[in-house]
């Protein structure tokens, strides 16, 4: 007998009782939908990679070497964490709000998450916290070895960027990285 754990209902969020088999259908009685459990799915590695990133990758043909480094080296064996996702689900409502645009440039290390500008002066609220962020700030999801080098809490970096020491500390680690990967 398997130990019941609780996973997300893929459509609704709402907190589900598994028994842990992957072929099984779950069906989630707050919203009714019926799905596939996926611990850490093919979706799910992809979920905070800047899709342009991913196409660079798969175009150089090393794209199995980015998704070995992104379940081994930043979700460490792990599903993402509840932080993550409110990560995501902020970005997603100061962007409706008109508060943050998408740049046409992702975050140099794995897993390249997709980098924002505020457009206006804002909070970014998370982990129970709301960080103030100033017009012309970007804003990017810091994986653990980001958070690690910026000393951060949260999975969430608010920097300016034309800062030279900010931008010699990524390069640092853009340069780790690589040789990792290789
Ligand atoms: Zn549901």
């Amino acid at each position: 007998m398997a130990l019941l754990q609780k996973i997300e209902c893929q459509n609704c969020g709402a907190p589900i009782d598994w028994d842990g088999s992957y072929g099984k259908p779950v069906n989630c009685e707050y919203c009714g939908a019926t799905f596939m459990p996926a611990a850490t799915g093919m979706q799910d590695v992809w979920l905070m990679t800047d899709p342009v990133a991913r196409a660079r990758y798969e175009f150089n043909g090393t794209l199995d070497k980015l998704e070995h480094d992104i379940r081994y080296e930043v979700m460490r064996g792990q599903d993402w964490s509840d932080l993550d996702r409110e990560y995501l689900r902020e970005i997603a409502r100061l962007k409706a709000e008109g508060a943050v645009r998408k740049l046409a440039s992702f975050w140099a290390i794995s897993p390249h998450p997709p980098i924002y500008r505020a457009r206006r002066d804002g909070e970014f609220r998370i982990g129970g916290q709301r960080i103030p962020f100033k017009k012309g700030e970007e804003i990017v999801w810091a994986c653990p070895m980001t958070r690690d080098r910026f000393d951060l809490e949260l999975p969430v970096l608010i920097a300016d960027f034309s800062d030279t020491r900010v931008q010699q500390l990524c390069g640092e680690m853009s340069n780790a990285m690589q040789g990792r990967m290789r």
